[in-house]
């Protein structure tokens, strides 16, 4: 995004995450599930520019529900 330093990036191809390793570690765990779910909306070919709010809110709000649920995360890992 023009004006703002790029911390992460994908790949859409190869679906590779890259971040910048000089960030913060929490802020390199908020690019790769930010990234992720850029990967995941073109997998499902539902990428667009406009969704960049969107893929934000997603990210911040799903790594927060990772960190605060690890025994959700784990059921859900279940492959039963
Ligand atoms: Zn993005």
């Amino acid at each position: 995004m023009e004006g703002k330093r790029l911390i992460g990036s994908i790949v859409v191809e190869t679906l590779t995450v890259s971040v910048d390793e000089t960030i913060a570690p929490y802020k390199q765990r908020e690019a790769v599930v930010h990234e992720t779910i850029h990967g995941v909306l073109v997998q499902m070919g539902h990428d667009k520019e406009d969704d960049e709010p969107l893929v934000t809110a997603l990210g911040v709000g799903l790594l927060q529900v990772i960190r605060d649920n690890p025994e959700l995360i784990a059921w859900l890992q279940e492959r039963q």
